[in-house]
């Protein structure tokens, strides 16, 4: 007869978390302030949100 045991310590091991893109922070958008005239580039206090260039909105840092 075969002996069963239980293991009461039961190792995981944790999902490897996904390094946080840094440009946007994980969010996988960044906001960039619109700026108006071309020359002075004045600032405005529209803020629009632009797909990351980085992960391209995945929100991870690219393992590359
Ligand atoms: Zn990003």
């Amino acid at each position: 007869m075969a002996t069963t045991r239980k293991t009461t310590t039961r190792k995981t091991t944790p999902a490897p978390v996904p390094q946080k893109c840094a440009p946007c922070a994980g969010t996988g958008e960044t906001t960039e302030t619109v700026r108006v005239g071309s020359r002075k580039g004045r600032e405005t206090t529209n803020r629009q949100s632009a797909l990351c260039s980085d992960c391209w909105g995945t929100g991870e840092a690219l393992a590359d």
